[in-house]
């Protein structure tokens, strides 16, 4: 169960520098953000070594399918490349090599885009929890919901930022 707390403006206190989510001392402050239109709310919060490395770990899952999502994007683009090239290259050779290397590279972009966010959700849940530890849920000029999955931490800090 996830638990929202609402503060006072856009700097909160984090309590004794503890990590969002394990609660152990925390090494690194990282940014999250919320976007609402043109406006965007950014804090930092605390987090320890270890999920730090959590929320950045891909899982064996995610390997494998990015192995194999690059490969392919390899092929299409070469595909591409190959294509564009006998349909120009009437028009001299070196433009003919110029538009296949240059479709090449943005059919691999493309390529990467897509594949990038789709890669995402075969995250691992430890990564995914480690993720959705703290996270802006709304904001205004006045105040800032911060969402957090550890309803521990989340007393600790409704406590620390309790208006006098
Ligand atoms: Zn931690």
């Amino acid at each position: 169960m996830s638990r929202l707390v609402q503060v006072q403006g856009e700097r909160p206190i984090f309590p004794g520098n503890a990590c969002v989510h394990c609660m152990r001392p925390a090494t690194q402050r990282i940014e999250i953000v919320k976007v609402r239109g043109y406006v965007v709310r950014k804090v930092d919060v605390p987090f320890c070594e270890d999920c730090i490395a959590l929320r950045r770990a891909k899982s064996p899952r995610q390997v494998q399918f990015e192995r194999l999502a690059t490969g392919n994007s390899l092929l299409l683009a070469l595909a591409a490349g190959a294509w564009i090239y006998t349909l120009v290259r009437d028009r001299g050779w070196v433009w003919g090599v110029l538009l296949a290397v240059l479709s090449a590279l943005i059919v691999f972009g493309g390529m990467y885009m897509l594949v990038q966010p789709w890669s995402s959700g075969f995250r691992s849940p430890e990564t995914k929890r480690v993720l959705w530890a703290a996270t802006i849920r709304d904001f205004d000029w006045h105040t800032t919901t911060l969402e957090f999955g550890n309803e521990e931490y989340a007393e600790r800090f409704a406590q620390v930022n309790r208006k006098e």
